[in-house]
């Protein structure tokens, strides 16, 4: 679902020192009929890595609902990562793309120069929808890049004893995706399905990371994380000690820090007001094209105020 996105609110509230860590706290958020721990950006933490922007919702009982229901809206300057736990949901885009995604599976489109894509659950959906929706900001020498759209039905496990670990973005523990990414970055679930688990993470320390549960409860080097808490790792960490209770389940995210300003606006990542202003036209006067198949309106552009995105951001 892309956060249908609103006007990128900020997520929560200040840090709770916790160890010498930084725990955040989601904002609640609603998206259609569906409830959503947002955590990303951060007043204080724009991006992790290249990531910028983290939803998580469910698990929710979708049974007589509407469901996930967005209907088209535009990108630029990002990719949109879809992860499910549970459910399935159904993408179209501009480009003709038509495609289920269910859990386990990726499905990234690169909006680059511009892109225009709707998520709905299917006419019988699975009856509990949970799952993730993440940014990725694109880095200057890419943003612009022609629109694509992957999935990945099939994606590696890395070697991280005790947890069965998926990688849908960049590398760990040796195990690479498949998917394009276009900076340095890393993706992954950790399920301790199986079991109780416990487990030394091996990180990149040009990477930073945040580390949040989906599902259960778990133990992150002294932080104990509940769903819609996360966890800020710096750059310089070589390793990451992680217990999770059985049945839980652990998303780590990270890269190498972006360190280009980001200008985050309704569902467009630009660095200038300008590019805000003439992507919500192009929007207006249909300049992102049609998504095929996907029965009723388009999703307004809000009003958008120019002044107030030059204002200097606190
Ligand atoms: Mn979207």
């Amino acid at each position: 679902m892309s956060t249908v996105d609103a006007d990128v609110e900020i997520a929560g509230d200040d840090p709770v020192p916790v160890l010498d860590l930084e725990v955040t706290v989601a904002r609640q958020a609603l998206v259609g009929d569906i409830t959503v721990r947002r955590m990303l950006p951060l007043r204080q933490r724009r991006s992790v890595g290249p990531w910028c922007f983290i939803d998580h919702y469910g698990p929710q009982d979708v049974d007589g609902t509407t469901g996930m229901l967005v209907p088209p809206h535009p990108h630029i300057g990002l990719q949109t990562v879809t992860w499910l736990v549970a459910g399935n949901v159904l993408h179209r885009d501009s480009l003709g793309s038509e495609q289920m995604i269910r859990p386990g599976q990726l499905n990234l489109m690169t909006a680059g120069a511009g892109i225009a894509h709707a998520e709905e659950s299917p006419e019988q959906p699975d009856p509990v929808l949970h799952g993730v929706q993440l940014w990725v900001a694109l880095p200057e020498a890419s943003r612009r890049v022609a629109p694509a759209f992957e999935h990945h039905a099939e994606l590696p496990d890395a070697a991280v004893p005790g947890f069965h670990t998926t990688v849908f973005m960049g590398e760990l523990a040796g195990s690479q995706s498949p998917a394009t990414a276009f900076s340095p970055i890393v993706g992954a679930e950790l399920s301790a399905a199986g079991g109780a688990a416990t487990s030394s993470v091996p990180l990149r320390p040009d990477y930073e990371h945040v580390v949040f549960v989906v599902t259960g409860r778990a133990d992150v080097d002294g932080a104990v994380l509940a769903p819609g808490q996360l966890l800020y790792l710096p750059t310089g960490r070589q390793r990451a000690s992680m217990s999770a209770a059985a049945g839980s389940s652990l998303m780590l995210l990270g890269g190498e820090p972006l360190r280009e300003p980001l200008l985050m606006w309704w569902n467009f990542v630009a660095r200038t007001p300008e590019e805000i202003e003439a992507a919500t036209a192009s929007w207006r006067e249909g300049g992102f094209g049609e998504v095929g198949g996907y029965e009723g309106e388009p999703m307004p552009a809000p009003d958008l105020d120019v002044a107030r995105l030059r204002r200097p951001r606190s």
